[in-house]
This record gives C-alpha cells, structure tokens and sequence, in this order.
C-alpha cells in the first residue's frame, strides 16, 4: 500500500491492526472475517474466546480470568456502507495515510477503537500477567443496524448464566474536537411514534361533509411541541420532541384527505421512562376528538454510570495523558451501552474524534489511536493492576 506519510507511528501495532480491520469490507450486519483477527489474538493472550452468532449477526464474546471485577472492553466490527465510492479520495475499504490521518470506512467508528483495545490488552497483560480480577471482550457486527442480534441479545445470554460485568468500556468515537475532551457517562433515551390520524376524505368546499385529519392533528402537534417535557437535570438535557415525517392529502386542489401519518421521536432524560411519555401522549391526543392510532417503538431507555472508580479511572487516565480532564458527557445518538448498562454494569464510552464518522473520507488521527491505546492501558492499571 502507498504510504504518503514518512511519520513512523504509521508501524505503531495498533495502526497495522487498524489497517488490516478496515481491509475487511464489513458494512453491516456483516463481520466479514473481522471477530477471527481479533479472537485470533486474544487467544494468544490467553482468552476465551467464544463466538455467539444470532441470526446473520457474528459477536464474539472473549474472557481472561474468573474472578471479580470484570472489566470488558466493548464495540462493533461493522460499519455504516460507503455512499458513493467515486466521492471518497481513495477506496474506503484500502486503508491509506495521509499528513497523518488514516482514512477508510471504519476507521473513526470504530475500528480504531477496536485496535487499541487489543494493543493495550497485549501491552497490559504483558507486564501484569497475573491482574486483579478478569478482562473481556463483547464485540458485534449489529450495531449500526437493526441491533437486534448483537449485543442486546449477548447480555442477555450472560446475564442467563449469571455472569456478571462490573465495568465496561465502549470504544465509540466519543471525542469532540481532540482525544478525550469527551466521554460518554450515559445517553438518552429513544421512544418512536408512528401515528396514523383517520377522518373522511371530502371536496374542499364542503368541510362540514368530511373530516379533515389535516385539522384534527394541528392543534395536537402545536401542544407537543410547545410543552415543557422536563427541564433536564443535572446530567441531561431537557427531553425534546420531534417530527420527522407527516403525510397527507392525495396530490389534488379540491380534495381534503382521509387519513394522515406521521412519524415522531422523542430523546429523553433520566426525568422520564418510555411507560410514562407513552401514558402522557395519549393523554394529549385523547383530551382532542380524534380518530387515531399510534404505533410505538423504544430503541433505548436512557442510561447514566453514576460516579464510581470507573469514571475515576477514565477521567484520571485521560487527564495523565491529555493534561485535561474530559467532559462527563449523555449526549449524541444511542449507543450499545443502552443494552450493557440494564445488566447493572458501568460504562463509559471512550474514542476518537467523531467528525468524519458515518462521512465520505472518514478518517482517524494515527497520533490518536496510538494515544488511545496507552489510555486503555492505563484504564486497566488503575483498575485491575
Ligand atoms: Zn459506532
């Protein structure tokens, strides 16, 4: 492979790891041989190494050690596709370096991640052979997806065995503009609405023949958005309420629809659960005459890691090596931690910069994923060494 760089972090372990996963054209829910590397070298480190397929979906779940507290490194193998290859500098799925970003389709969200946490296994293991209590591993190809055979249904499967995960790190590109000025600690909750509104189609110049759902759902739609859900706390921010999609009306001048549909979300605190928000919704349309249904799907109820020697260890390993503490953070969308935090384990999410993820050119700092190994190194020293 051409190398535009003459900088020699590019032989760094954790970036030949990095290159060989990006390699692996692994576009959701496909793993496309990525688990093998990753099991391959956590065997030599002595794990074990336990595949869990569901469905079409591989995840690879990896123990070294039977003792408590299991401290488990967490992430995805699978990436979001391309878009349009033609638009991106290079081949998305041929890592490629230049002025010392690393660029390919993972490589931010989160492959990068996923290197690291095996360097700095290999790195701690090797001069703490015999550390307090155990280390794993919980890796999916269905994150980016559905996420419905990943690690929502592994938890599952270790919680049925009674195994039990007091601390988790999720290698999400957490950070904002530079390595560790943010961390994750939670994130919020995600409830659906598909509504439909039903009325009667009718002519435009005769309202009072028909019902139009256009009318009915207006004065609805105005009071969700204007009412104050909560006002946030001290770890979130206020819950918020949106509209992605309304339809209705048949395309024609003087014909007021039959029916509606409309698509919502709401993103929302700790102040709430998805039982309750239902209970209020239905509340408001039953208070207007209305002829509705509503559909509900909850991809997450909200999480928060309360403080602890988790969020210690991250915040002291980042604040050694960055000079500054990170942001404590619940922002941006959901994440796995939504199915690992239930099992009453920690989790803290912890990666590179998020600028580029999802993106055509989407690429990582080499210098970052080298730092970002010596912080998960330095994670496990604070907490098992
Ligand atoms: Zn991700």
């Amino acid at each position: 492979m051409t190398r535009l760089t003459t900088n020699d972090a590019s032989d760094h372990p954790a970036i030949a790891l990095l290159e060989q996963l990006i390699r692996c054209r692994s576009v959701t829910p496909n793993d496309a041989g990525c688990q093998d590397i990753l099991a391959e070298r956590l065997q030599q480190l002595g794990f074990a190494c336990e595949p869990m397929p569901f469905g079409e979906v591989s995840n690879l779940y990896a123990r070294r050690g039977d003792t408590d507290p299991v401290l488990c490194f967490a992430g995805h193998t699978d990436v979001v596709p391309p878009g349009a290859d033609d638009e991106w500098n290079s081949d998305p799925f041929e890592p490629i370096i230049r002025d010392g970003d690393l660029y390919g389709r993972g490589s931010a969200d989160m492959k990068s991640g996923l290197a690291a946490m095996i360097v700095a296994l290999e790195e701690f293991i090797a001069s703490h052979a015999n550390f307090d209590g155990s280390l794993a591993m919980l890796i999916t190809s269905d994150e980016e997806g559905a996420a419905r055979d990943g690690t929502l249904k592994v938890m599952q499967a270790l919680q049925a065995r009674g195994e039990k995960i007091q601390w988790c790190v999720l290698g999400e590109p957490s950070s904002h503009s530079s390595l560790g000025d943010m961390v994750r600690v939670g994130r919020r909750g995600s409830l659906s609405g598909m509504l439909t509104v039903r009325g009667i189609q009718g002519h435009v110049a005769y309202p009072e023949l028909a019902d139009n759902p256009i009318r009915r759902f207006a004065p609805i739609l105005a009071e969700l958005h204007t009412i104050e859900w909560d006002k946030g706390n001290e770890n979130f921010p206020p819950t918020s309420f949106q509209v992605v999609e309304i339809h209705a009306g048949i395309g024609f001048p003087n014909v007021t629809p039959g029916e509606l549909t409309a698509r919502f979300n709401l993103r929302y605190s700790t102040e709430w659960n998805h039982d309750r928000l239902k209970t209020r919704v239905h509340e408001i349309f039953d208070a207007h005459e209305v002829d509705y249904e509503l559909n509900w799907h909850l991809s997450g109820e909200p999480f928060l890691t309360q403080p602890g020697k988790l969020i210690d260890a991250v915040v002291d390993a980042v604040k050694e090596i960055t000079g500054n503490a990170p942001e404590l953070s619940t922002g941006g969308g959901t994440s796995d931690g939504r199915f690992i935090s239930p099992a009453g384990t920690d989790v803290v999410e912890l990666g590179p910069v998020n600028a580029s993820i999802h993106k055509i050119d989407e690429h990582v700092r080499i210098d970052d994923v080298i730092t970002l190994t010596t912080m998960y190194k330095r994670i496990m020293e604070l907490l098992l060494a």
